[in-house]
């Protein structure tokens, strides 16, 4: 899905914004932690991170160990 976007911006590109997109989330989170909550700015981060993450996905092409990873995380937390 993302392979021309990474194609046409670069892998180095893409995988700075990824962990400048993380940034912007946690900064979005630590101010709701504070008392100063934006809905809107967290609903947008969300966003951002989880196209970010795909992109991983696509670069990293991983998406087999990672849903391993993932499932037997859900596991141990007890909702799988
Ligand atoms: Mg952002």
């Amino acid at each position: 899905m993302y392979q021309e976007h990474i194609d046409k911006n670069g892998i180095f590109t893409q995988t700075l914004k990824c962990v400048e997109e993380l940034g912007e989330l946690s900064v979005a989170l630590m101010k709701d932690l504070k008392g100063s909550t934006d809905f809107n700015n967290i609903d947008e981060e969300i966003a951002d991170v989880s196209i970010k993450l795909e992109q991983m996905l696509e670069i990293y092409k991983n998406s087999a160990k990672v849903n391993e990873y993932r499932s037997k995380k859900l596991i141990r937390i007890g909702v799988l």
